[in-house]
């Protein structure tokens, strides 16, 4: 039998993960610090930031955890139906919390394995993506994106908090981005990416499109282009991505709705057919949120015409 560490990268291999380091559950100083500073920067989106802050100390909601274990999903693999694209960001539709998802297991078979090793397991409750850095299985760009070197910004972090020490035994991954890019910077559309790694929640359209208060402001509003749910504009540009969305795997689920996902037939879509085909892809957020999609699926045909 292997080490700790060795039978937790087995198990992360095993359920799809293609990458998996680990780190100590101490505090994520530079986390909380980041917070402070943009609280400070943008008092106007402090809520949002307050709401992340626990977890920047990885034992206030686990004092048992000793080690965090963290792992890469890659989901660039799936051939997306063209009826989808453009207008639903490309991580929504295939987000693995969805149950028609093949990944949707994942994270299941992941805390079935670490139990079964004897371990005691805490499903997230940290910030991803310093933890992925700090562990060496990504590393973070300009947009805020965590990167790995396969895969690009086309991944998913999952962490676990466990109870049991395990070395950190990858180097940390430098900035991929080239000197002077800033290709996503110039590119994203509402004005959220406001420097160098440093996103405006309370501008970006991943947040706009189904979390703000509604209706959104007129000046966001009128920015947002054709995207009604989600955006991925600044990680299209970005040419750490090029060649890195590989389509080696059919998305059968997506495709037996592909028809009612196109701006068209969700700008006109029943509230029959929203919660019989749509609602399921998105089933976190409210099911009475068809207004929401419609009126954003009007302004994405208008934005294109
Ligand atoms: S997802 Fe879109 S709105 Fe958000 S930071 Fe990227 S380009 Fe800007
Ligand atoms: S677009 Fe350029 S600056 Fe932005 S994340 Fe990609 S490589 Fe980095």
């Amino acid at each position: 039998m292997g080490s700790l560490a060795e039978q937790i990268r087995d198990l992360a291999a095993g359920a799809g993960y293609t990458r998996c380091g680990f780190t100590p559950a101490a505090p994520f100083a530079d986390y909380a610090t980041a917070l402070d500073r943009r609280i400070a920067r943008f008092p106007e989106a402090a809520r949002l930031y307050e709401n992340m802050r626990s977890r920047a100390d990885p034992r206030r909601t686990a004092p048992w955890a000793r080690t965090i274990v963290v792992c890469i999903r890659e989901y660039g693999k799936y051939r997306l139906p063209p009826q989808a694209v453009g207008h639903i960001g490309r991580n929504y539709l295939v987000d693995c919390r969805t149950p028609a998802c093949p990944d949707y297991g994942m994270a299941r078979e992941m805390i079935r394995g670490l139990r079964a090793l004897g371990l005691r397991v805490k499903k997230g409750g940290v910030p991803d993506r310093s933890a992925a850095v700090r562990a060496g299985v990504a590393a973070v760009g300009r947009s805020g994106f965590a990167f790995t070197p396969d895969a690009g910004s086309w991944i998913n972090i999952a962490t676990w908090r466990i109870d049991a020490e395990v070395p950190c035994d990858l180097p940390r991954l430098d900035c991929p981005c080239p000197v002077g890019c800033r290709a996503c910077l110039d590119a994203c559309p509402t004005g959220a990416l406001i420097d160098d790694f440093t996103m405006r929640m309370d501008r970006c359209i991943a947040y706009l499109g189904y979390a703000a208060p509604w209706p959104v402001s007129d000046e966001l509003w009128s920015q947002m282009g054709p995207w009604v749910y989600g955006c991925d504009v600044c990680q299209e540009v970005c040419p750490l991505n090029f060649g890195r969305w590989t389509e080696t795997e059919p998305a059968p689920w997506l495709e037996a709705v592909a028809p009612l996902l196109t701006l068209d037939a969700l700008s006109t879509m029943t509230q029959e057919t929203y919660e019989r085909a749509i609602h399921p892809l998105f089933w976190y957020i409210p099911k009475n949120d068809l207004a929401r999609w419609r009126t954003a699926a009007h302004r994405a045909l208008a934005s294109r015409r």
